[in-house]
């Protein structure tokens, strides 16, 4: 699929709704990912799943789906590095600016999403959605032992050595 899947001409969607099956390469999705001023996630597989956008006036449209794509994550416990799936769900009506409007006459249009030749941009979003789903906080597993916060040591490695001198960890 092209790179430009992302761009939808609006008189191109049906009442029903168009229904969009999402393929993007890993570094298309790290890409779109950093424009939003983040840092660059590592991205090990395309990012698939669909979207439905429909049209609600001809001032908004909604968005309904889902996608999954491959990342590495870092442990909040031992800072080790995990390949994991990252898996997303889109529910969003988003309002669109349309050429020619002030921007900003409208207090809920901050996020509007631009019009421009009839064709609206939804990379911007998928790049919200996939930091959306990125999760607060990650743990390579649910038992996961940390670091020692006294020699920095990996304890899902074994004990360090540092038990006789052990502080409260939470
Ligand atoms: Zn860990
Ligand atoms: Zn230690």
């Amino acid at each position: 699929m092209e790179a430009n899947t992302l761009m939808v001409t609006l008189d191109a969607i049906p009442p029903e709704g168009l229904e969009l099956a999402l393929n993007l390469a890993p570094e298309e999705v790290a890409a779109v990912a950093t424009a939003e001023g983040q840092e660059r996630p590592a991205v090990t597989s395309a990012l698939t799943g669909q979207l439905k956008v429909k049209r609600h006036g001809s001032r908004r449209l909604s968005l309904r789906g889902s996608f999954q794509v491959g990342v590495v994550m870092m442990c909040d416990r031992c800072l080790s590095e995990k390949e994991t799936e990252l898996r997303g769900e889109v529910d969003e009506l988003v309002n669109l600016a349309l050429p020619g409007e002030a921007a900003g006459e409208d207090e809920d249009d901050d996020g509007a999403l631009p019009v421009s030749d009839g064709r609206v941009d939804l990379r911007g979003l998928l790049a919200e959605f996939f930091w959306l789903a990125w999760p607060f906080r990650f743990l390579c597993r649910q038992d996961c032992a940390g670091l020692c916060p006294r020699c920095g040591a990996d304890l899902n490695g074994g004990p360090c050595g540092c038990d006789d001198m052990k502080t409260t960890v939470n």
